[in-house]
């Protein structure tokens, strides 16, 4: 998709989207990419694993205790799931179409399996960062819009610090979909990150917000760079996990 959507794919979007007037992906009601009703109707997910072994069911998505010692990551709460029709074609057009009025609907699942579950109220709120390069190509991050929403959200009267540039993409690394498994993944972003005023990071439990995940690598890796910058706790959260292999 990065070499194939052009400037002018955008502004062929743009024209559909202009041509042809917004409607809920669920219900076609007018006006809006998903109403509250039909958000209201996506279940969240039941279980939440071990983001490690990914084999163990523990409370809301916490490392368990065989991989605790050997993950960065404390914590990975997966809001809902990919299998839900909604949720992937929500996604597809927030992140493909640029659709960027649907983080305000996405991020309220993120923010519901939030207080649903207990993870630890963070101290610093981060988005997986994008390379300026992508940043440019997409013109927003679509990380960066959960991640505000969730600050502004999470605890009403109460803005959470959303930690914009601690955290940056300092190699630029192919879109994690475009590589077939595990090992090319975690290679792909392997030291793509750095963290840009350790300071800030020390000490401080932090919520990395992102949008889908597959194998994790990008979210284990922004841990690992975090830890190793002297944050305490690195929790995740994400809509979504999308099976391996599949796009
Ligand atoms: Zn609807
Ligand atoms: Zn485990």
């Amino acid at each position: 998709m990065d070499k194939t959507t052009s400037y002018f794919q955008k502004i062929k979007f743009f024209l559909l989207d202009v041509l042809f007037p917004i409607h809920c992906l669920g219900c076609q009601a007018e006006d809006c990419w998903l109403c509250a009703s039909c958000l209201k109707k996506i279940k969240l997910r039941d279980q939440q694993f071990c983001p490690h072994c990914e084999k163990i069911i523990t409370p809301d998505g916490r490392s368990c205790f065989a991989c605790k010692n050997k993950s960065p990551l404390a914590g990975l709460l997966v809001a809902t799931s990919y299998q839900e029709p909604l949720v992937s074609k929500a996604v597809h057009l927030f992140k493909y179409r640029f659709l960027e009025t649907l983080a305000e609907p996405l991020s309220q699942l993120s923010l519901k399996a939030l207080r649903s579950y207990e993870l630890p109220l963070p101290d610093l709120i981060l988005p997986i960062p994008l390379h300026p390069r992508r940043l440019r190509w997409r013109g927003f991050n679509q990380s960066w819009l959960l991640a505000k929403n969730l600050a502004e959200k999470l605890l009403p009267g109460l803005d959470l610090a959303l930690a914009d540039n601690l955290l940056i993409r300092q190699r630029y690394t192919l879109p994690q979909m475009s590589l077939k498994n595990h090992t090319q993944r975690h290679q792909n972003v392997r030291d793509a990150f750095t963290v840009t005023d350790p300071a800030k990071i020390k000490a401080q439990r932090i919520l990395l917000v992102d949008d889908i995940t597959t194998t994790g690598s990008t979210i284990f890796e922004c841990a690992r760079i975090l830890k190793e910058a002297g944050a305490k706790e690195v929790y995740a959260v994400v809509i979504a996990k999308r099976d391996h292999g599949k796009k």
